[in-house]
């Protein structure tokens, strides 16, 4: 990674750390994805990538992104850019020598920080000041770039839950372009509205972002029907079990109509959500529950139930769990092949499952056929 700095410096390029990487690494939070940003062009950054010995995959040409992968994971780099028009869902961009116009184009100042591989950070938008205060501020102005690209009235919300002060509320005057800004919603993308709002909900406590987001009318827009009150106590619920954020979890306690739909989820994560969506109100205790779904599933329908009904935990809610994760039904159809015939077998299987559960799992085989 330093290597192909070096060799993008020693052919006379600037190169720097940008984005996410940097502003993370100087909160002290983990790094995922590294990004570059350099004044050579797509094609200096292959040759001299593979020169310095690296395998370089042209992954984004169109938007000067060159992937090089490293023994320390993939880096992208990205000639440094300057937006010359957009049409409100993709900015469209030249390329560029500098710096502080590759700045320019970025969205919020915290993510407009660049890193030298000796350390030094440029910091073309005051962004180090908005990040010591955890203020999430518009590069420019928040209508004009709110206008250029809709989706960062989503990625103001999310990086607000990530990166904002939990006491301070939202600025009002982003607020107020945020809410202007709403018609646009409805021309993105559900794929980038999607990932935007699973990262918003995984955050720490996304519940303040997402209130927010309601009273601005953008919440509706995306998922007509939602409601943020049951969220706020799930993430209540989540502390007191000591249970890791979960978007899924979360995007149940919303509610919503056609949520799946409108967020692009996968065929995985729909059908985590139906089953939450659909535990809630049943009547299936935990132990079955868990028998079911696994302890995992069972015990997010228990925290959703809690905070949806405003109800404690169960008590002993990982006992319940283990019991029934554990469980395993004594009887198979074959015993009921030995006794009765056709349909008749799955109604018997069914009647014994329904009396074993109904027991607690207590009922043994003999139990159960005799
Ligand atoms: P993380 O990856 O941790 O979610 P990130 O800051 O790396 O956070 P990305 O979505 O990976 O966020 O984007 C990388 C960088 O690209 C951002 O830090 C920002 O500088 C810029 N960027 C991304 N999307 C936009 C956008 N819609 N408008 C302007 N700049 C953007
Ligand atoms: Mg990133």
């Amino acid at each position: 990674m330093q290597a192909l700095l070096s060799a993008l410096g020693s052919a006379g390029y600037a190169a720097f750390f940008v984005g996410g990487c940097v502003r993370n690494a100087l909160l002290g939070r983990e790094v995922d994805d590294i990004d570059i940003a350099t004044d050579a062009r797509p094609k200096r950054v292959i040759e001299i990538a593979e020169e310095a010995g690296f395998r370089a995959v042209p992954t984004g040409l169109e938007h000067g992104t060159v992937t090089i992968v490293t023994e320390a994971g993939p880096l992208e780099v990205t000639t440094f850019r300057r937006d010359v028009e957009t049409d409100g869902r993709h900015a469209k961009v030249a390329f560029s020598t500098d710096v502080a116009e590759d700045a320019a184009r970025r969205d919020f100042t915290m993510n407009a920080l660049y890193a030298a591989p000796d350390g030094k950070v440029v910091d073309p938008m005051g962004g180090l000041d908005d990040l010591r205060a955890r203020r999430v501020r518009f590069v420019g102005d928040a209508r004009a770039r709110i206008s250029e690209d809709t989706l960062r009235i989503l990625r103001y919300f999310r990086f607000h839950a990530w990166y904002g002060d939990p006491m301070e509320g939202l600025d009002a005057e982003a607020l107020a372009a945020c809410a202007e800004g709403a018609d646009g919603l409805d021309r993105l993308s559900a794929e980038r509205v999607g990932k935007e709002m699973l990262k918003l909900l995984a955050a720490p406590d996304p519940a303040p972002s997402v209130g927010a987001m309601a009273q601005a009318g953008i919440l509706a827009r995306l998922l007509p029907g939602a409601e943020t009150a049951t969220l706020t106590l799930l993430v209540h619920m989540e502390e007191l079990a000591g249970a890791a954020p979960d978007p899924i979890r979360r995007l149940a306690a919303l509610g919503g109509e056609e949520a799946a739909k409108r967020l692009r989820l996968s065929r995985r994560q729909t059908k985590a959500l139906d089953l939450l969506r659909t535990e809630i109100g049943s009547a299936a205790g935990t132990a079955e529950l868990s028998w079911r779904h696994g302890r995992e599933a069972a015990r997010d329908v228990e925290l959703l139930r809690a905070a949806s009904f405003e109800a404690p935990l169960p008590a002993d809610l990982e006992a319940r769990l283990d019991r029934g994760a554990g469980a395993i039904l004594p009887v198979t159809g074959r015993d009921f092949a030995d006794k009765v015939q056709g349909p008749e077998i799955g109604a018997g299987l069914a009647e014994a499952e329904r009396r074993w559960i109904a027991s607690g799992f207590t009922l043994g085989r003999d139990d159960l056929l005799g």
